[in-house]
């Protein structure tokens, strides 16, 4: 480990401004009974980013938030603008955090996901949103983790209706400052390191809109692990969520000041497990999220964390992890989602 690079990455984030949503460090728990069921030979831990808030069950988005919020109290806004699916995290967050500044929030809902519940467009994410002031637009446009049209005439009717809009893309991900919340991640993976006196020699992380994975592998490049930090894609558009992770990756970079170019080199991303669609669980998606809630208690969401999930659990079976390795499983949230799975999961 390189302390210098790694000390000046940590004053390198400290030049931004971080308004605190989340309540400090999130835990990092062993999974004794999955590492134990999956042949013993890798030992798996989970990074509790599922627990990291009392905003609205909390999540990634957080920690991608908190760097914005200065910039969003020194904008003058009055409204938050943003976009996901009808099932977003991301929107539910960004409510949260609308509610908890005061201020308005604008939802754009695409129809992301092909799926036929009845209850999709009512429980869940979206329930939460509406319950806490956002005002919910539905629209129906397919997948795309690109800026979008739809995001970009609510922000234009906000103006025009004499609001004055802050507008947050999908994901916070083509957001300025996005990365930064994860780069923070690997600063505080280190120092729990250093406290339990062990190091993780893989970290597993579902990708999507990409600046949760790219602020890691900027952070991670600190001590030579960026690809260590192994991207499970869930998006089912590998070839544009590569690009965004990439992009974000040395924007961040470069916004920090970090001292070498990230390449494509340092980026490992992982495209087996986003069939059959993104937000449409798998067979295997859907065995690997009663796996770690029989197992460990530990619930995962059909969209995001069960793909990453069903993609870590194949990957030690296929021996990826050489044995003896220990790797640390983000949990990044999105739980309130599998209410919009009511009937695929009615049965257990
Ligand atoms: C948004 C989200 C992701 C993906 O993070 P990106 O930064 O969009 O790649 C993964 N898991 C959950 C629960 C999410 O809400």
């Amino acid at each position: 480990m390189d302390l210098p690079t790694i000390v000046r990455m940590l004053t390198l984030l400290a030049q931004f401004e971080r308004y605190p949503l989340t309540f400090g460090p999130t835990p990092i728990e062993p999974l004794p009974r999955l590492s134990e069921h999956l042949g013993g030979q890798v030992q798996i831990f989970a990074k509790r980013e599922d627990c990291n808030s009392g905003l609205a069950f909390g999540g990634n988005k957080l920690r991608k938030l908190e760097y914005l919020v200065p910039d969003i109290l020194a904008s003058g806004a009055d409204t938050l603008v943003t976009i996901g699916g009808v099932q977003s995290n991301h929107t539910r967050m960004v409510a949260a955090v609308a509610a908890k500044l005061g201020l308005g929030c604008r939802l754009v809902q695409e129809s992301w996901v092909p799926f036929p519940d009845a209850v999709y467009d009512r429980v869940g994410n979206i329930l939460l949103s509406r319950l806490m002031g956002a005002e919910v637009q539905l629209v129906d446009e397919g997948f795309d983790i690109g800026i979008r049209e739809s995001w970009e005439a609510a922000i234009e009717e906000v103006r025009e209706h004499g609001g004055r809009p802050y507008a947050i893309p999908a994901g916070a991900s083509e957001h300025r400052l996005g990365g930064l919340g994860y780069v923070g991640f690997a600063e505080e993976v280190r120092a729990q390191e250093a406290e339990l006196g062990i190091r993780f020699d893989y970290v597993v992380v579902c990708t999507v809109t990409g600046s949760t994975h790219a602020g890691m592998l900027v952070g991670f490049a600190a001590d030579d692990r960026s690809r260590r930090v192994i991207g499970i894609d869930a998006s089912g558009t590998p070839d544009q969520t590569r690009a965004q992770v990439l992009r974000i990756a040395r924007n961040t970079a470069e916004l920090i000041g970090f001292h070498r170019p990230i390449t494509d080199d340092d980026l490992v991303l992982v495209t087996d497990y986003a069939y059959p669609a993104y937000g449409v669980p798998s067979a295997e998606t859907s065995a690997a999220i009663r796996l770690g809630a029989r197992l460990e208690g530990m619930i995962t969401d059909p969209v995001y964390e069960g793909k990453s999930l069903q993609g870590l659990i194949d990957l030690v079976g296929r021996g990826y992890f050489p044995a003896g390795s220990k790797v640390l499983y983000a949990h990044l949230g999105g739980v309130p989602a599998i209410n919009g799975y009511s009937y695929l999961y009615r049965n257990g």
